[in-house]
């Protein structure tokens, strides 16, 4: 379990793992390494009393997330009026073929933040945190493609929710069969998940005489895989 100390969340009542507790992490660096690799978080809030789970983008910058939308999405309204939310992230690293079948699993890692989200309002921290949600995506892209028009920004709601009450849980390698089960003679192991970008496919209206202009940032696109098994 770890400490409470400037290099690990502040473990609480809500993000103190019970189930495989010893795949509990709290530090920030392998926090932040999840929800840097990850494109999709998933985003639990109550309104009108119907529970409602969201997948939606997001960005970190430090010790915040960021989110955007449409300024009428049901979801950004809700998150904005100061409601209770669970944020959730999970990368897909492996299927675990153990000899049993209660023993099969999968490999991943997963964050969970609890929280309030603020509306950003500032137009310096709004058009900041924009950019940190398209670079989130593909880094180098904010170079070359078009800012956001001033009717676009009008149009766009952006959150934020500190990353203070946070916890992650990781279970990595190899199978872990009951003792007994390792004479069983079925074949065990892991198939290992990646998520793999495919060749890029140029829009119908490119520009001819960009078609073989792919740029660096896009060939060969990859996420950080620091931590990846
Ligand atoms: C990979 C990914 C990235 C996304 N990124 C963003 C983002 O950055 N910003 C953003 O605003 N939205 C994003 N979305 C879309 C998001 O999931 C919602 O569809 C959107 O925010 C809903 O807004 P709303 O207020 O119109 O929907 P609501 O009014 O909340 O939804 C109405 C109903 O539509 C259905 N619905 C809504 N969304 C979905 C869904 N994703 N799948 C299935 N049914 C659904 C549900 O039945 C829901 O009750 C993303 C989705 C995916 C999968």
């Amino acid at each position: 379990m770890a400490n409470e100390t400037a290099d690990q969340y502040t473990v609480t009542d809500r993000t103190t793992l019970k189930r495989y507790a010893k795949r509990a992490e709290y530090d920030r660096k392998v926090v932040h390494a999840i929800l840097d690799e990850a494109f999709v978080c998933h985003i639990g809030f109550v309104a009108d009393g119907q529970p409602f789970v969201i997948p939606t983008g997001f960005a970190r910058d430090n010790e915040q997330l960021y989110f955007h939308g449409s300024v009428g999405s049901r979801m950004l309204r809700a998150l904005s009026s100061g409601a209770d939310i669970c944020v959730t992230v999970t990368l897909l690293d492996g299927l675990v073929l153990a000899r049993s079948q209660f023993n099969t699993d999968m490999n991943y890692r997963c964050v969970l933040v609890f929280g309030k989200a603020r509306e950003v309002t500032d137009s310096e921290e709004k058009a900041a945190a924009l950019l940190k949600l398209t670079e989130h995506i593909i880094p180098g892209r904010t170079q070359h493609a078009r800012a956001a028009s001033d009717k676009e920004l009008s149009q766009t709601a952006v959150l934020a929710i500190d990353l203070t009450e946070v916890s992650a849980k990781v279970r990595m390698g190899n199978t872990n069969d009951d003792e007994e089960d390792y004479s069983i003679p079925v074949w065990a192991g892991v198939v290992p998940l990646k998520l793999t970008p495919g060749v890029p496919i140029p829009d119908p209206r490119l520009d001819s005489a960009l078609e073989n202009a792919i740029p660096e940032y896009v060939l060969p696109y990859h996420r950080p895989v620091e931590m990846a098994p």
